[in-house]
């Protein structure tokens, strides 16, 4: 079999250069192939929506049933691509079959990441990543008193949100001193750990899980301060590895980050070959530095660049990252950016009452800026991100940093 353009993955990133091959007129046919059970759908809503029960699985389609079809876009799901040849342009399915390309894109994607200690395989413990892990934990907890939730970062503080509002006893062991501190520092950090103190959501900080103990199904989760906390169910968010067990195998670069290494279009060390999404590390215009980054409104992003660059525009991903996190409906934090390192962080607007906004500065340069209820704010972060503004603009929008008080005063 023959295609002129091979997506292999059918995440948001693989789903999104589907749509813009077609947008842009590409009439040429186009494959997506996919290991997934589903079409592909919406990872976000798998600790939020889907788990407290409020949207099914259907409305986590990216597009309705029958779309694919409509748009002539061969989609093979329950199907891995298990080698690509690189010089002969063939990918290699696990049916054995061959399929020719002219281009391809490799979004695979990420995979959970799990803890290795005692206890690690009993039943009870969970990780999210897909929605059927959702529904197997909302089952479970129908009946459950006690949870646990390991980490502290996105997917156990969105997590421990929701499972708290479904009225259980959520306990935080995360090695952070608070929550969320990592993405976005101690300013926003300090703002999360007060919205789960009053939810009732307990935290141990700077804690690290030892073993989980039980015969079969666990019952209790050791510390490594030589605590025992009692369980009826784990949830463990302990991050995630990009998926680039295809890349390795069919001899693509891989990057520092772990990721598939590619330059500023997203393309590979293979002719014709881009990556994009959560396993794609590239050579960021925007940040000047190689990143990796694991947000869906990113991937999304990157998969448009990729089909434009499969179609010949030759451009450089150059989208200043966006991503969200919902904590059931106590908060939506929005984050232009993703900076990784910062050395300063200020705040504008009212941190107490909930309406505000982080600006991280690196080498006197705004490099991100995250936002809880002042979405105004995020054209303006954009903006200033993507002309590597230095942070005597910052004033321009009302904020000043620590250093120009001090120069001040
Ligand atoms: C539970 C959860 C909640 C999240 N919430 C948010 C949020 O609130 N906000 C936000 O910005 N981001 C969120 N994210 C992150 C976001 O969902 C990811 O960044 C996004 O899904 C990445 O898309 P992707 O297409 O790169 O990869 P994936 O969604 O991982 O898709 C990759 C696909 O490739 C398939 N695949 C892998 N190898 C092969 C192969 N060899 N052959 C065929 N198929 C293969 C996989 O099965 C998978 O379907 C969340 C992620 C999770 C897991």
């Amino acid at each position: 079999m023959r295609t002129d353009v091979l997506l292999i993955g059918g995440g948001v990133a693989g789903a999104s250069a589907a749509a813009e091959l077609r947008a842009q007129g590409f009439a040429g046919s186009v494959t997506l192939v996919t290991r997934e059970l589903d079409a592909p759908y919406h990872r976000p809503p798998v600790t939020k929506a889907l788990l407290t029960g409020s949207c099914s699985r259907e409305d986590l389609l990216v597009r309705p049933e029958g779309w694919w079809e409509e748009h002539g876009i061969d989609l093979r799901t329950r199907t891995s691509v298990t080698a690509i040849d690189t010089d002969a342009r063939t990918a290699v399915l696990a049916t054995k079959d061959q399929i020719e390309f002219d281009h391809a894109l490799v979004a695979t994607g990420a995979m959970v990441r799990r803890l290795s200690v005692d206890g690690a395989h009993l039943e009870g413990l969970h990780y999210l990543r897909a929605p059927g892990n959702a529904e197997a934990l909302r089952r479970e907890v129908e009946t459950a008193e006690r949870v646990v939730i390991v980490g502290g970062s996105f997917i156990a503080t969105e997590v421990a949100a929701s499972l708290a509002t479904l009225g259980k006893r959520c306990t935080i062991i995360m090695q952070e001193e608070l929550p969320l501190e990592r993405a976005f520092g101690r300013l926003a950090g300090a703002f999360v750990e007060g919205l789960f103190t009053a939810h009732d959501v307990e935290i141990l900080r700077d804690e690290d899980v030892l073993a989980f103990e039980g015969d079969e199904r666990v019952v209790a989760v050791r510390t490594a301060s030589g605590g025992r906390l009692e369980a009826d169910v784990v949830v463990i968010g302990a991050g995630a590895v990009p998926d680039v067990m295809l890349a390795r195998r069919s001899g693509l670069a891989l990057g520092d980050t772990g990721g598939i290494r590619c330059d500023v279009r997203l393309l590979t060390s293979a002719e014709r070959i881009y990556a994009a999404g959560d396993a794609c590390e590239y050579e960021s215009v925007v940040h000047r530095r190689r990143v990796r980054i694991e947000h869906e409104d990113h991937a999304i992003a990157q998969g448009v660049t990729a089909a434009r660059n499969i179609l010949g525009a030759d451009a450089a991903h150059d989208v200043v990252p966006y991503f969200w996190s919902d904590l059931a409906d106590w908060t939506r934090l929005e984050c232009v950016g993703a900076a990784t390192t910062w050395d300063e962080e200020v705040a504008s607007g009212d941190t107490a009452g909930g309406a505000f906004t982080v600006w991280y500065v690196a080498d006197g340069r705004v490099v991100g800026a995250l936002t809880v209820g002042r979405p105004e704010d995020l054209a303006t972060a954009r903006t200033l991100i993507a002309e590597q503004a230095s942070a005597k603009r910052l004033s321009e929008v009302g904020v000043e940093t620590t250093a120009a008080r001090a120069a001040r005063s």
